[in-house]
């Protein structure tokens, strides 16, 4: 287990692909998971305060998220509990417009079999974003249609969208998300957390 995110935060696979971005930056895996944890976090990949931290969502994106999954920051931040594991453990760098880049697909097929072959005890996953969807729930649908039909995937898994400040217009445009999943949500993590 320590041997598996030993050999994640030495990966350098994607360093020729982040050098040529804006920032130019070095990969800076952020492995977050233990075998104990019972909720798994699927995000898509850090951004740059987490790249900078070192922490995955140590950022306002994480505010929101532990609001919607109604947990504090040491109940997150429990590797016993909680595993945070994104299709790219490495900050991808931005795009053109200032976004942060896809993740690079080599990250998940170079690694989640091996890291969710340790995580036996997973009572619940939540999986944000269409390249978490995509991957974990073999789903080619939106973003949205995914979010929107969460019931088809209880119990066991959510899907949620990002929680970044960008998708506060998606929130507004959605209101069932705060009325009928969220307290949906809240409930799987308390099930699953005091499994
Ligand atoms: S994103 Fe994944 S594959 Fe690429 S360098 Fe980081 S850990 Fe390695």
């Amino acid at each position: 287990m320590t041997d598996l995110t030993d050999h994640i935060r030495a990966c350098r696979l994607c360093a020729p692909r982040f050098a040529a971005t804006a920032t130019r930056h070095a990969p800076r895996p952020v492995p977050w998971f233990r075998p104990s944890a019972r909720l798994l976090i699927a995000g898509q990949a850090p951004g740059l305060q987490v790249h900078e931290k070192g922490r995955p969502f140590d950022d306002r994106s994480g505010d929101r998220l532990r609001d919607w999954l109604g947990v504090d920051r040491d109940t997150f931040y429990d590797l016993d509990r909680i595993a945070v594991v994104p299709m790219a453990f490495c900050f991808p760098g931005y795009d053109a417009t200032g976004s942060d880049l896809p993740p690079p697909p080599i990250c998940a097929a170079t690694w989640h079999d091996r890291v969710f072959a340790t995580l036996p005890d997973l009572r619940l996953r939540v999986v944000i974003g269409a390249h978490a969807q995509r991957w974990h729930l073999g789903t080619r649908n939106s973003m949205t249609e995914t979010v929107r039909a969460f019931r088809d995937h209880l119990p066991g898994t959510i899907p949620l969208p990002h929680p970044s400040w960008r998708n506060t217009g998606w929130l507004r445009k959605n209101p069932w998300f705060e009325t009928d999943l969220l307290p949906v949500l809240r409930e799987q993590v308390k099930e699953a957390l005091d499994a």
